[in-house]
């Protein structure tokens, strides 16, 4: 196994032609108009809250993923927070998502005073499985008016969180259809999928509305910051004046009308983020040449990369391989990290963590045995 490491390790030095240096495992590359637009944002004095590149940022996010809607927020847990909010979300209620996951989306839930069910994943997209909420919901659950009621505990199933797990997009299709038909508002956790496409549409576009992060480590970043994206006007609208403190607008009064959230993303972040929208498309196909190498690598060692989907263009956020077991993904975690090459086994499942684990599950069988085997890989696009 010590020369399959070897050939891993080796490859990976040799595409980012780095024969010593650490190599992390997602880097921003700032090699556009960063640096511009935020002197500006600075010499405008509008660096806050209010300022041009905010709702230029949302345009941009319009344009690009084709939403009729964005609302920008101080990062993507935020977002997914107000989400949640806006599609009804309310204490007691239930929330089908997927075990694996960033605890970001059972946080967002949480806040709300909802409670996750935890329905597995599908091996090829790593993401929530349309037929296994399907199941749950034919086996567990009443469509009462417009409400899906889990019969057990009289509790409501509120909305359905799926993650497009390292930018690979859940077959949305078939979700959307199993959403609708037991009357769940549907809710993408996008945070990882900026850029990604099921069947030629942007992942965050399915749902009644859709969350993206740009964090640090995800493919763009402004430090930190997440949009909203959604066709419904009323709740965009609405999402924008919770997400400001719920203030009426007027030239000098402050007056509020309900309970509301410093949410929303400051000018100078924006001003960042408008500059990493420009450099997308290079920085998405340099990523795509990359796990283009990975697949041609691995396939040679006999070793099982994580490829996009049928239907779906990923964007590669994160690369990812399978070893035939944790002991050999332990191996290999061990010999690459101390290699200086920084690799990470996935997010220990939600169903193990102490807030979560009484919470309503089914059989998780898929996300157990790939959060055994899973290895994510250095992935920073290069861009001079
Ligand atoms: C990054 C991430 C988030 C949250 O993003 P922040 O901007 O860091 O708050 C939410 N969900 C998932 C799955 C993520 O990977």
């Amino acid at each position: 196994m010590s020369t399959t490491f070897d050939k891993i390790v080796s490859s990976i030095r040799d595409h980012y032609n780095e024969p010593e240096e650490f190599i992390p495992l997602h880097a921003p590359t700032f090699e556009g108009n960063e640096g511009k637009y935020v002197l500006e944002a600075i010499s405008s004095t509008f660096v806050s809250s209010v300022g041009k590149f905010v709702n230029e940022f949302e345009d941009r996010i319009c344009s690009y993923t084709g939403a009729k809607f964005a609302v920008a927020t101080v990062n993507g847990t935020a977002g997914l927070h107000m989400a949640l909010l806006v599609a009804g979300v309310k204490r007691g209620d239930l929330v089908i998502t997927q075990p694996l996951s960033f605890i970001a989306t059972c946080n967002a839930i949480s806040y709300l005073g909802a409670e996750p069910i935890f329905v597995d994943i599908d091996d090829d997209t790593l993401g929530l499985s349309p037929e296994k909420t399907r199941k749950f919901l034919e086996l567990n659950c009443k469509v009462k008016g417009h409400s899906c009621i889990h019969v057990a505990s009289g509790r409501k199933i509120a909305a359905c969180v799926p993650m497009h797990t390292f930018g690979h997009p859940v077959h949305l299709c078939d979700l959307v259809d199993v959403c609708e038909e037991f009357c769940i508002p549907l809710v993408e956790d996008a945070a990882e999928s900026i850029g990604s496409l099921y069947y030629g549409k942007h992942t965050g576009t399915f749902g009644l509305l859709g969350v993206f992060s740009f964090n640090g480590n995800k493919t763009i970043t402004c430090g930190g910051g997440g949009v909203i994206v959604t066709n419904d006007a009323k709740l965009a609208k609405l999402a924008k004046h919770l997400t400001t403190q719920a203030k009426i607008p007027h030239a000098w009064k402050f007056t509020h009308d309900q309970i509301g959230y410093n949410y929303r993303l400051p000018n100078l972040n924006a001003a960042m983020a408008c500059a990493q929208l420009e450099m997308l498309d290079r920085l998405l196909s340099n990523k795509r040449m990359l796990a283009m190498e990975y697949m041609d690598l691995f396939q040679k060692l006999n070793l099982q990369f994580v490829c996009e989907p049928q239907g779906a263009h990923s964007n590669y956020w994160l690369n990812s391989v399978l070893f035939k077991n944790r002991e050999e993904r332990d191996s290999f975690l061990m010999y690459s990290n101390d290699k200086r090459v920084m690799t990470r086994p996935v997010w220990d499942l939600m169903t193990e963590l102490a807030m979560f684990k009484d919470c309503i599950r089914m059989d998780i069988s898929s996300a157990k045995l790939i959060a055994d085997r899973l290895v994510n890989l250095p992935s920073s696009p290069i861009i001079k």
